[in-house]
């Protein structure tokens, strides 16, 4: 069966892939699956390509030539050195180190290619990129859009009506399709977006920050030596990247400007709570366009099957949280965000060399994994709520961190337990292990305490607290996290955690979902602290009650009742009378173990 190339002719990134014995293979090299869509020439007038090209952009802009998709179709050109090249002739030059490494891969020089375009990219624009392919020796057999490519990966049952809303949201640009597959075909019924919104912006309005940061504290502006600005700008692009994964970054740029004869060096922190302030009116505008093309498409939002999440920055995750919330159903980005498009014109090829293939497999997490806090369920302020840290279909291997607060004043401990399910009361998911960081700083409610998720192939988590300030640290792994969520477990998961009445207690940190004022909120600060410190007598009961004889099993139930409604009810005479009791029988049965 001849082999068709699939390739990606992205505006940031372009990625080539092929179907090799009826699987999807990303061609790789060095390591690296994606190509940057940078072509440029080095001081000896030699041809660079890829990552080559983009270091040496902010170096030398006027030997790089960045985002040619952005002209393709028009009448513009480019220079690069003493040479004036088309827009085609550019995207030729990707095309033909795509074909090459396939070439040097595979064994075997191919020629055949599926290319995608952007749907909202008019004839001339898709004439010109078959162009591009010709200069570049391929034989195009097809161009296809690109939400259609994204689409053939996650179409799971070809005799199903299928209908996705396919997030494209990339370096540069921003685009949302809602597409319909149904018996092999695939249409296109509506496309929004904004050529001129993506992650780019987000590095724009981050470099902001840290500049203007900087200037309140050095009275220099960075912005103003084009090699301190880009510097800045490549290190905001990478803090962005990591706080897609951690709940704080630091940005470190040593030497980056001087006063006075004294060398001035940048470090700055940056919170994700920030940084998403910073990028949410942008977000905005990109939930307009969703309404848009659904309004367009004729659809609600309960109509859509599937929603698909494609290019780099929709790996942001207040992107996920607002997408959910707008559409009201999880997200998937099961299939690589950088990959899919290029894995689904590999299908494409596949589909026209005459393979019969399968759906997409890859590893994700079945159900999502987070921690028990304080935080809002159904409005409410509750022990039980549930803080998603691993959204359910994150591709393994997966790393997320998230931030908590404690809940009173010289509160010495929390507890770190460790649930998986998909409701926002813990009572209702599956708990799967836990433990304490103990020894906290003696501090005001508030002291932050990161919490870090890592989950690999094999379904092992790693989970880490840190206390932020002094890099106090505990950890478990526990084995098998992603065992599936057993119904005959429900009832009696639910059981026990009902009589556990919350362990140490953390609140959640900065999550938008959490109402701004709640009752909680307005407790005098000495009953927050009698009712945490019962809390914590609660935990240590609910620990002896498993080795407790019957009758002192009795006794302990009976006054864990007693304390639990004191503290329901507010009032520290009755919770201190409890306690008091309690204390005295876990005293006597910690001696008696
Ligand atoms: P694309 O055009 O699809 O290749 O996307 C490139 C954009 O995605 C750039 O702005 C990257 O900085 C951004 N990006 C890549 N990875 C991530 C990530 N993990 N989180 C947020 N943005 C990312």
């Amino acid at each position: 069966m001849e082999t068709i190339l699939g390739i990606d002719l992205g505006t940031t990134n372009s990625v080539v892939s092929i179907i090799r014995d009826g699987d999807i293979s990303v061609l790789e090299e060095d390591g690296r699956k994606i190509l940057p869509s940078v072509v440029g020439l080095d001081p000896e007038g030699s041809l660079l390509v890829g990552f080559p090209a983009h270091n040496q952009w902010t170096l030398a802009p006027d030997r790089t030539v960045r985002s040619i998709k952005r002209k393709m179709g028009s009448d513009d050109t480019v220079n690069l050195g003493d040479q004036t090249y088309t827009p085609q002739e550019i995207s030729a030059i990707i095309l033909r180190t795509l074909k090459e490494r396939a070439k040097r891969l595979i064994g075997q020089d191919i020629s055949k290619a599926v290319i995608t375009v952007p749907a909202f990219f008019n004839e001339q624009q898709r004439e010109a990129t078959r162009e591009a392919g010709e200069l570049a020796g391929l034989d195009v057999v097809r161009i296809i859009n690109e939400p259609t490519a994204a689409s053939l990966t996650y179409n799971t049952d070809p005799d199903k009506l299928l209908r996705l809303l396919v997030y494209d949201l990339g370096g540069g640009t921003f685009d949302v399709s809602i597409v319909q597959l149904e018996q092999g075909v695939v249409e296109v019924l509506s496309s929004h977006g904004d050529t001129q919104l993506g992650g780019d912006d987000f590095d724009q309005l981050l470099m902001d920050h840290v500049c203007d940061k900087f200037q309140e504290e050095h009275d220099i502006d960075l912005r103003q030596s084009p090699t301190s600005k880009s510097r800045v700008l490549k290190a905001v692009e990478e803090a962005k990247i990591q706080l897609s994964f951690d709940a704080y970054v630091n940005v470190e740029e040593e030497f980056i400007a001087e006063k006075a004869g004294v060398p001035l060096h940048l470090k700055i922190e940056i919170a994700r709570s920030d940084y998403e302030s910073l990028i949410e009116s942008l977000l905005d505008k990109t939930l307009v366009c969703v309404d848009e093309a659904l309004s367009d498409a004729k659809l609600k939002a309960n109509q859509i099957d599937r929603v698909v999440l494609v290019g780099g920055a929709s790996r942001t995750p207040l992107v996920h949280r607002m997408l959910q919330e707008q559409l009201g159903q999880p997200i998937h980005a099961e299939v690589d965000p950088d990959l899919c498009v290029s894995m689904g014109a590999a299908i494409q090829g596949g589909l026209i060399a005459g393979l019969d293939l399968g759906p997409v497999l890859v590893d994700i997490t079945p159900h999502t994994l987070g921690v028990q806090c304080i935080g809002s369920v159904d409005g409410i302020r509750s022990h039980y709520c549930f803080a998603p840290i691993i959204e359910r279909n994150t591709a393994l291997p997966a790393s997320r961190s998230e931030v908590f607060s404690t809940w009173y004043d010289g509160q010495d401990i929390v507890a770190i337990d460790v649930f998986q399910g998909e409701d926002r009361d813990v009572r209702h998911d599956e708990a799967v292990g836990g433990f304490k960081l103990e020894g906290l700083a003696d501090v005001k409610q508030g002291n932050e305490i990161l919490v870090r998720f890592d989950l690999d192939l094999d379904g092992i988590l790693t989970v880490t607290a840190v206390e932020k300030a002094t890099g106090l640290e505990e950890d478990l792994t526990i084995d098998n996290a992603m065992s599936r969520f057993r119904s005959d477990n429900h009832e009696s998961a639910k059981a026990r955690l009902d009589a556990a009445f919350a362990d140490a207690e953390m609140v959640e940190g900065d999550q938008p979902q959490q109402p701004a004022a709640e009752p909680d909120d307005d407790l005098p600060p000495e009953l927050k602290q009698t009712i945490g410190k019962a809390n914590e007598l609660l935990t240590q009961a609910n620990r002896l009650l498993a080795d407790a004889n019957e009758r002192d099993a009795e006794d302990m139930q009976e006054l864990i009742g007693q304390l639990q409604a004191a503290i329901q009810a507010r009032s520290a005479e009755d919770i201190n009378d409890a306690s008091a009791k309690l204390d005295d029988l876990v005293f006597y049965l910690q001696d008696a173990t």
